[in-house]
């Protein structure tokens, strides 16, 4: 696991005005700025992280390298925990683990199957699963991302970079107080008003300092991944959760596609998230089922 100290310093690193666009592989690479202080070049050159691993990434062997790692029976133990922790303290790398998770082990091992739809650059993007054919991607940049809790649900190559490293963590056990934090955030959430939108909750929880350890980032992450576990439910499919018997891509942007319709031409939609209204409400057999999956056994 990356140390919190290594993190903070690759946070003045991963910025925008250190980037350069790499056009042919579509992938912005980082130098160091000299605004770090000498004490933190130190801290990064001891820790060898390499700043800039650039990789390829194809469709089939993603997929296939996925369906072996769930595959460790003791993967579900470690995210139901780390996802408990993220809510509970604040451990930001721990929102995204519990999606990937679900999302290999309810995929079905298939081959790239090209999506095509009218209007719409596919050209690169599988209709089961929604991961591109071919990409590549900075490793490195994206790892950090993972620490600060911005996440990647649907079908991106990083799930299987999130995965591999969760299988490096050992002990992770989330506590009994961060159990609670976890279980009193439903129940705040269960209380909305009957017309909050997903934004409005965001704000919610932030003003009801509920979420320890939290920014805005990391609260925006920890609601869709709430969305996608199906705890907030949906409009579209009451039993939604990614737990549950896998979604097809190309259903998700059908959803995605109608919630836009119905939106105003600015707002940006995402299926689950944006089809949750407080009136909806929360779905507590999902909350049990991951607190079962937490307890040692
Ligand atoms: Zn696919």
């Amino acid at each position: 696991m990356l140390n919190r100290n290594l993190v903070k310093v690759l946070s003045k690193v991963y910025r925008y005005e250190n980037s350069e666009y790499d056009f042919d592989k579509k992938v912005d690479v980082y130098q160091i700025p000299d605004s770090l202080s000498n004490e933190q070049k130190e801290l990064l050159k001891a820790s060898n992280f390499e700043l800039n691993r650039v990789r390829e990434h194809n469709h089939d062997n993603v997929i296939k390298e996925l369906k072996g790692i769930v595959e460790n029976a003791h993967l579900e133990y470690i995210v139901s925990n780390m996802f408990i922790k993220a809510i509970g303290s604040g451990f930001n790398r721990g929102i995204q683990s519990i999606f990937s998770y679900y999302f290999a082990q309810n995929m079905p091992l298939h081959d790239f199957d090209l999506l095509t739809r009218k209007g719409y650059r596919t050209e690169n993007t599988c209709k089961i699963c929604g991961i591109n054919k071919k990409m590549w991607h900075n490793d490195s940049e994206n790892l950090y991302d993972l620490y600060i809790g911005y996440c990647r649900f649907g079908g991106y190559a990083e799930m299987l970079l999130d995965l591999k490293e969760v299988l490096t963590f050992k002990n992770i056990t989330a506590t009994d107080n961060e159990k609670s934090v976890f279980l009193k955030v439903i129940e705040i959430i269960e209380n909305a008003p009957n017309d909050e939108t997903p934004s409005k909750l965001i704000k919610r929880l932030a003003k009801e300092k509920c979420l320890p350890g939290s920014n805005n980032t990391s609260r925006v992450w920890i609601v869709k991944c709430l969305a996608e576990l199906g705890i907030l439910k949906n409009r579209y499919d009451a039993n939604y959760s990614i737990m549950n018997p896998f979604i097809h891509y190309e259903q998700k942007l059908e959803w995605e596609l109608d919630i836009h319709k119905n939106s105003p031409s600015r707002a940006e939609v995402e299926f689950p998230i944006s089809a949750w209204r407080g009136k909806l409400g929360v779905n507590r057999d999902y909350v049990e089922k991951i607190m079962a999956n937490a307890k040692t056994r």
